[in-house]
């Protein structure tokens, strides 16, 4: 599978790069994992809106789902222009208020998760951990038809259990919100030692750090990311294409 960084940084997009966002697609077929500020336009450099038919929400925080609306009325003008007459499936944890909102639009569903839910969609199976953030909020591990194995974190502070749900995954797409001696619990974030240790534990192939600050010097992150013993550490960038 291929998976493309639409967006990546935390809390609020810069100019031409969005927040969380990340394609990913095998065989013509294509999920979304978020829908942060700026996803939804940017998002059309990579695939037609129109052929995109599955969002997985991690968490409804502004930065991972605020383009909802943009996606939402998007399918329901192209349906009234005869341009689509599929649905577009959005997968989030439970919340009544969201599904009321993506329900009332035409051609759009919504499909709520929880821990022990696991979805097949295409060549993609998708299971989820449940993350200590501020709000409820879903770890994502998708694993494609020839058992190569991409885990995305979303929004969490360490915890063990996020070892094992990473375990021999050959591409970690981790948040890295804050700088190695920054205390993430109460914020619900991890540092990058934390995050170069449980991708160490975990036995990742590949690591790439993401919901990156707005602040410092983000070498830093990949610097302590590496000490804390990560292997292959890059810095996400928007548009950047991840071969898993
Ligand atoms: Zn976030
Ligand atoms: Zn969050």
């Amino acid at each position: 599978m291929k998976c493309t960084v639409i967006g990546m940084w935390g809390g609020f997009p810069k100019k031409s790069e969005p927040t969380s966002g990340y394609l990913v697609q095998k065989d013509g077929f294509s999920i979304l994992l978020d829908a942060g500020s700026g996803v939804a336009a940017h998002v059309q450099n990579h695939i037609d809106l129109n052929d995109l038919h599955h969002v997985f929400l991690s968490h409804y925080h502004y930065d991972h789902s605020v383009d909802i609306g943009a996606f939402l009325f998007g399918r329901m003008i192209s349906t009234q222009l005869g341009r689509v007459d599929k649905v577009l499936n959005f997968y989030g944890p439970s919340d009544k208020g969201v599904e009321k909102q993506v329900n009332k639009v035409k051609n759009n569903r919504f499909h709520p998760y929880g821990k022990d839910s696991t979805f097949k969609v295409g060549p993609f199976s998708i299971v989820f951990h449940k993350n200590a953030h501020t709000v409820e909020t879903y770890a994502m591990r998708i694993t494609d038809d020839n058992g190569r194995v991409l885990v995305y974190t979303a929004d969490t502070s360490y915890r063990k259990s996020l070892i094992r749900f990473t375990e021999d995954a050959d591409v970690l797409i981790s948040e890295c919100s804050l700088y190695a001696g920054t205390d993430g619990e109460k914020m619900g974030h991890m540092n990058a030692e934390e995050v170069g240790n449980l991708a160490a534990k975990a036995g990742v192939k590949r690591l790439i750090l993401s919901h990156l600050p707005h602040y410092g010097d983000l070498d830093e992150l990949a610097a302590s990311a590496k000490a804390a013993g990560g292997e292959n550490v890059t810095l996400a960038e928007a548009g950047m294409e991840i071969e898993v």
